[in-house]
């Protein structure tokens, strides 16, 4: 007996109900009925209606055909991986104020120019300089054990010799927030609270906030110092670390993160009921400021040059990992979809502007020196767009123009459909570095990335090369690709976004 064979082509998956957010009734239609026929009869179901031959409101049909064809190329072209293999084998991690940080910025000015970019530049950036040392942690009494941890990034070192301490949990930073004054005096307070797995990072959000501000909250409660949950998904033995901030004018305690497993450990200890002594120490270093730089490439422009359009990413790392998909994943798409754009026989209208920030992940330095310098000039800038969420596959497009601009994100998520992204509103929050050009109500997008695997390893020493995945960077780069192109030819102008 012959078994029922369904043969479902990409094509058809991208046009998948869950794969195409606004599936029109013909295309849907178009589906069912076939995926019916299918399963009653034992037949292939051919290729459907194809979403190219859907109409376009906006865009004209040559601009149509020549994003078609550059998102299509970019299935076919491995140059964002040769980007971020180079990047990852050639410089590794590339801390703020680091050797590593200052070979990035060479390696990117040397690369981009051999890519035959225009305008390749550095513009100097400060940023602050800190040495995370050495961190070692150990549960003392009842059940002596050695644990994981890292320094969070800015954290002060413990006392020579480290420091002892009785702990106190709290599952949140509002549990913390509602002991009284004195509630945790003379403690290590220990957050244990678990970041949330989601495809779209909305964990992230609250693992973040104890992360940054649960030192100074701790210290305002008397305790002496700060051990955290990893404000991250990992199941293996590995700390993740990330920036946090003292509040002025409060006691800078010592601030770590213990791994999940360690933290897992550590409450279970705890569950039995007897008072649990920790000693932990750091030898972070605060050293200042040093010198880095934003790096910037430009396709220039056929008829608008003037006219800027921001594909940015950043180009710093955390000091455990490579950086290899924070964010050398991001740098890599962006500038290999520039480098899409720049192959065209005919440039776009507008200039594209890729844009590699320092210290992002310790401060936003290079997005605030981006700002300053570019501030006369953001009426200028017309869309921007950041890729800073690992490799995973664009599963999402959001925009943030003025309503009566919306056709032209309609056609744009016609463009994208095939590749698996529905569009998700008008709402884009653009990435961090994009901070001025939001303030400055310059039109984001967010492509967003599937996030599901990003915070396993998310500012940890496995953020490594074979993270990444080539095919999915390659989607990666269709879907900035086709973006940054719409947005460069569209022969009208996409406003300023709403508040
Ligand atoms: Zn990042
Ligand atoms: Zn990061």
């Amino acid at each position: 007996m012959s078994t029922t064979r369904i043969r479902v082509s990409r094509r058809t998956r991208a046009l998948l109900p869950q794969n195409r957010g606004r599936a029109r009734g013909r295309t849907l239609a178009t589906f069912l009925i076939l995926a019916a026929i299918a399963v009653a009869g034992n037949l292939v179901v051919p290729e459907p209606v194809q979403a190219d031959g859907d109409s376009f409101a906006v865009l004209s049909p040559a601009v149509v055909s020549q994003a078609t064809a550059l998102r299509d190329k970019a299935l076919q072209d491995d140059r964002a991986w040769d980007f971020v293999e180079g990047l990852t084998v050639e410089v590794g991690p590339r801390f703020p104020g680091t050797a590593g940080d200052r070979r990035g910025v060479e390696w990117a000015l040397a690369t981009l120019k051999a890519w035959g970019f225009e305008n390749v530049r550095a513009e100097p950036v400060t940023v602050p300089k800190w040495d995370r040392g050495t961190a070692t942690g150990r549960t003392v009494s009842p059940f002596p054990q050695p644990v994981v941890l890292a320094a969070l990034g800015g954290s002060v070192a413990t006392p020579k010799g480290g420091l002892e301490a009785e702990v106190l949990r709290v599952e949140s930073m509002d549990e913390l927030g509602a002991l009284g004054d004195g509630g945790a005096d003379g403690k290590i307070v220990f957050i244990d609270e678990r970041m949330e797995r989601t495809r779209d990072g909305r964990g992230y959000g609250a693992a973040v906030a104890k992360r940054g501000g649960g030192a100074s909250l701790a210290a305002e409660k008397g305790a002496v110092g700060l051990l955290i949950r990893s404000a991250g998904t990992s199941t293996s033995r590995i700390a993740h670390t990330g920036g946090m901030r003292y509040r002025e004018g409060v006691r800078k305690i010592p601030a770590a993160a213990l791994s999940n497993i360690d933290a897992d450990l550590l409450a279970a200890q705890m569950r039995r009921g007897k008072p649990v002594r920790f000693h932990y120490e750091l030898t972070t270093r605060d050293l200042g400021t040093a010198e880095s730089a934003n790096v910037i490439a430009e396709v220039v422009g056929r008829e608008r040059p003037d006219e800027i359009v921001i594909l940015a990413a950043h180009l710093d790392s955390w000091d455990l990992g490579m950086g290899a998909v924070d964010d050398g994943s991001g740098c890599a798409i962006v500038a290999a979809a520039a480098k899409l754009i720049a192959e065209l026989p005919e440039r776009p209208r507008r200039t594209i502007r890729v844009l590699l920030t320092a210290n992002e992940e310790f401060g936003l330095s290079g997005a605030t020196a981006y700002g300053e310098r570019y501030a006369d000039a953001m009426d200028k800038h017309v869309a921007g767009v950041e890729a800073d969420f690992g490799a995973g596959r664009v599963w999402a497009l959001r925009s943030r123009v003025p309503d009566d601009r919306l056709p032209v994100i309609d056609d744009l998520a016609k463009l994208l459909a095939p590749l698996g992204i529905e569009p998700q509103g008008n709402r884009a929050r653009g990435g961090a570095d994009l901070r001025p050009l939001r303030q400055a109500l310059v039109p984001v997008f967010d492509l967003s990335q599937d996030g599901s695997a990003y915070f396993d390893i998310h500012h940890t020493i496995e953020d490594t090369l074979d993270k990444v995945d080539p095919e999915a960077l390659r989607q990666n780069v269709a879907a900035h690709v086709t973006l940054a192109y719409i947005v460069a030819e569209y022969d009208g102008d996409l406003g300023r976004a709403p508040e």
